[in-house]
């Protein structure tokens, strides 16, 4: 069974059968800074999956971020910043502090930044996850084609 496709992501079959409109999780393993370091660390682990850590800053207060690499979870943890539900935070590579970029507004008025599944860099190829804590909006980009949260809808 092909398990990885070639954008590093994980596909596994959903355990919550009873939940038919998708048969399949999409889990994350490789996403990228712009200058290309590894975003996956083991430090935050979901449901078995090592997590997405980024750095995360507001004003003077800043620490790291640990998002679940699994597509449609909304899961997080913080590990040395307090999070505001609303506020808008600045997202930095946690190795090089690059200020990740902007793939385009939010409906909720923050941004949708971009992380990117391969070292390539590519708008067209990336997952977008909303600045803003607690919005719920983050989708991944595929060849131009959005999956959305029904399509992929994980535990
Ligand atoms: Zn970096
Ligand atoms: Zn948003």
């Amino acid at each position: 069974m092909e398990r990885f496709n070639e954008r590093g992501m994980l596909i596994i079959p959903n355990p919550v059968r009873e939940r038919t409109a998708a048969d399949k999780i999409l889990v994350v393993c490789s996403l990228f800074c712009p200058d290309g370091h590894n975003l996956i660390s083991s430090r935050a682990v979901f449901n078995g999956y090592p997590g997405i850590l980024v750095k995360a800053s507001k004003g003077s207060k800043q620490g790291l971020i640990a998002l679940s690499p699994v597509y449609g979870s909304t899961a997080r943890i913080s590990l040395d910043i307090d999070l505001v539900v609303g506020e808008i935070m600045d997202l930095h590579c946690p190795v090089c502090d690059i200020l990740l970029p902007v793939h385009s507004p939010c409906s909720c008025g923050a941004d949708l930044v971009a992380f990117f599944p391969t070292k390539k860099s590519d708008f067209t190829d990336c997952i977008a996850i909303c600045n803003r804590v607690g919005c719920i909006n983050s989708h991944i980009l595929i060849n131009d084609e959005v999956i959305s949260l029904s399509m992929v809808d994980a535990f």
